[in-house]
């Protein structure tokens, strides 16, 4: 039985921690805030199937504040209108859902030390970093830089009720660079407003740009955040005293598309505690079941960034020719684009021009 103390009781910390129980380590975890859950910043719309992946830790269902079953991608003025026509993701309250989690992880064990913020010189035993996007683990031990940040503003607003379930999706590089502007419905009186760009660029007026477009005055009350949107070259580190390992956020394990992190730093963080004596393991099985569908975020991310917007407004309509929509409603995934690659995906544009 080894001594695991993990840094952290975000999503991944929790998980990490259970995992780490069920292999039966000795395991401490230490938050800087009073709770878990709060502070929080997140709009927590995570998908069906990467909330029934933590089935066995806590009962998502409990949590959701409202379903989701499709998304109007705005390019830049072209209009994409997927509909899947069943409950894909859902709006979960996350402050509830962290809390849960840690709550299980106590029960389960593991000793909790909240309002403890973990400076240098660390504790003895093996360290899970699931400390976040500022990651003081990161810094100290001098794992690799994550290289690139976007940061993101958002409100919560009236919202006139009209397709509730549609999470509204606008891009365009002039207006939120590098990144995009969302809108979350919430129920059918609030939704959720939030614009990024990536940093150094001002996610503020990303935000004002996005109320202007909608034609909606926004409130001044916002909140600022960042979400590290490539990953560590390295996450782990091993010496004969101890190992130091590295999940979720403070990894780099989201999506660069989305900048959702939930589902991808949660499934390493099971690794992280599965594996936390043999951490090259880790690191390995990390990349080999997460690697693709993470790179393929990159590509993607990295790729629309750079676009003009009268080159994004084509795509959108090309897509819409081609009648992507309908393929997104059949094969989409919004966790792993890799699952998306096959014979429907090449033959959707003859079948779509067949169809015309
Ligand atoms: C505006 C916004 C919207 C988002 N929306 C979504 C979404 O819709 N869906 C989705 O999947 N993801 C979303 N994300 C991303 C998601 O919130 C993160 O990926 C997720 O919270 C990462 O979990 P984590 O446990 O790795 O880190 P965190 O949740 O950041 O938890 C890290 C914890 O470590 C604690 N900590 C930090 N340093 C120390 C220290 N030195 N000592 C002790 N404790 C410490 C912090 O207090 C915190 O509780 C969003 C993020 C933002 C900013």
């Amino acid at each position: 039985m080894a001594s695991v103390q993990v840094i952290g009781a975000g999503p991944s910390g929790s998980v990490a921690a259970l995992s780490a129980l069920m292999h039966n380590h000795n395991v401490s975890v230490y938050e800087e805030h009073s709770c878990a859950g709060i502070p929080m910043n997140c709009s927590g719309l995570i998908s069906k199937e990467g909330l029934e992946s933590l089935n066995d830790f806590v009962d998502y269902k409990k949590h959701v504040k409202n379903k989701m079953r499709g998304a109007i991608i705005d390019c830049a003025g072209a209009k994409l209108f997927v509909d899947s026509k069943k409950d894909i993701a859902y709006v979960i309250d996350r402050a509830s859902f962290d809390s849960k989690l840690a709550q299980k992880a106590e029960d389960e064990g593991a000793k909790f030390h909240y309002g403890k913020r973990v400076s240098p010189p660390f504790f003895k035993g093996h360290i899970i970093g699931a400390d976040g996007p500022n990651s003081s683990v990161a810094s100290h031990f001098n794992f690799p830089n994550i290289s690139r940040f976007v940061g993101v503003s958002q409100s919560t607003v009236n919202y006139d009720g009209s397709m509730p379930d549609h999470v509204r999706v606008f891009l365009s590089n002039e207006k939120f660079p590098g990144f995009f502007a969302w809108l979350i419905p919430q129920n059918e009186e609030y939704a959720e407003v939030g614009a990024g760009c990536v940093l150094p660029g001002n996610p503020n007026h990303s935000l004002n740009h996005l109320s202007k477009y909608l034609g909606i005055e926004f409130p001044e009350t916002r909140t600022h955040s960042i979400i590290p949107v490539s990953r560590r070259e390295q996450t782990f580190i091993s010496s004969p005293a101890r190992n130091i390992v590295l999940v979720g956020d403070a990894a780099g394990h989201v999506k660069s598309t989305t900048g959702g992190g939930v589902v991808f730093g949660t499934q390493c963080a099971r690794l992280a505690g599965k594996h936390i004596e043999s951490p090259q393991k880790y690191e390995r099985m990390c990349r080999e079941i997460h690697g693709k569908d993470l790179d393929a975020h990159y590509h993607l991310h990295t790729t629309l960034g750079k676009m003009s917007d009268d080159s994004l407004r084509a795509l959108g309509s090309l897509a819409s020719a081609f009648r992507i929509e309908e393929f997104l409603q059949r094969d989409g995934n919004m966790d792993r684009p890799m699952r998306m690659l096959g014979p429907n995906l090449l033959l959707h544009p003859f079948r779509a021009l067949m169809n015309k």
